[in-house]
């Protein structure tokens, strides 16, 4: 299990989101089988997409982030819901790149520098909330930082880190999301330039045995931060065999017709694998319950 925490400062202008998502990360490469540039990458995304769901109002909110880059891994896309429980999967599993000069797996190089990062928020509303910026670095921390400046004006300072084993396994996997909220006082934002400028990379934090709440209180430190909430989380995907078929149901009638010449059709879910298996007969159901 994850674990994912806010804190907030006394004057209640600065909110910080940390996660300790080691297991949500392991869960990826498991299930993806991803490489290690990929475990990178993803999880990165996964963990911020996490952080960002976090931060919705309501329950029943949830959030899809979609990375599309001109590099080797194609799109990613991660969905979280509002407690940060999150799913994610990418176009590439595999993709081999050398490690950059200081050593470090090249997550830009393998998500590319030219590209968009898309915010597709349903807050229960008849339509969803989208908003759309450029990739800056395809570091994807940078990414969602900018983001927040430039799409929601909010003034945020993310940090996401994944530590890859030689054998592919996980070490450690975390992040924080920081935002400032518009009367945040200018010493306020100087103590937190101070902070960051002064933090080790998250792996390295993590590695020194810090959790998600030291994390965040860590980023708060000199603002008397308190503990908002804190919440176990995970790897979580909430396909159905019914919201499968609902899937099929959007499907052209040609397109369905087609599938149920087959014996069995079969349907996999790209954020768990699991497989569903619909008959002829089934399918045919579908196919007279559809109108177009
Ligand atoms: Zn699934």
């Amino acid at each position: 299990m994850g674990k994912i925490v806010r804190t907030i400062s006394k004057d209640a202008s600065v909110v910080c989101s940390a996660i300790d998502g080691t297991d949500i990360v392991s869960e990826i490469e498991r299930i993806h089988k991803t490489s290690a540039v990929v475990t990178a990458a993803l999880g990165r995304l996964a963990l911020g997409t996490s952080l960002i769901g976090f931060g919705l109002k309501d329950k029943d909110d949830s959030v899809t982030v979609k990375i599309k880059g001109s590099g080797p891994i194609g799109s990613m896309t991660a969905v979280s819901d509002s407690f940060g429980n999150v799913k994610a999967y990418s176009d590439a599993n595999i993709v081999e790149l050398p490690l950059r000069s200081d050593g470090k797996l090249d997550v830009g190089s393998a998500v590319g520098k030219n590209g968009t990062l898309t915010v597709i928020k349903d807050l229960g509303l008849k339509e969803p909330y989208v908003g759309q910026v450029e990739l800056v670095s395809g570091e994807i921390a940078e990414d969602i930082t900018n983001y927040f400046a430039i799409s929601e004006q909010i003034p945020t300072v993310c940090s996401l880190g994944v530590l890859v084993n030689p054998d592919l396994s996980v070490k450690n996997a975390g992040g924080f999301i920081l935002q400032l909220l518009p009367f945040a006082p200018d010493e306020c934002i100087d103590i937190i330039e101070k902070n960051i400028a002064s933090m080790p990379s998250i792996t390295n934090m993590m590695e020194m045995g810090n959790t998600a709440v030291d994390i965040a209180l860590k980023a708060l430190e000199g603002l008397n931060p308190n503990i908002l909430d804190s919440f176990e989380v995970a790897y979580r995907c909430d396909c159905s065999r019914e919201r499968t078929k609902r899937i099929l149901m959007c499907l052209s009638k040609s397109d369905v017709k087609s599938l149920a010449e087959d014996e069995i059709t079969e349907v996999k879910c790209y954020f768990c694998d699991k497989v569903y298996h619909f008959t002829k007969d089934e399918m045919l159901e579908i196919l007279n319950q559809k109108c177009n």
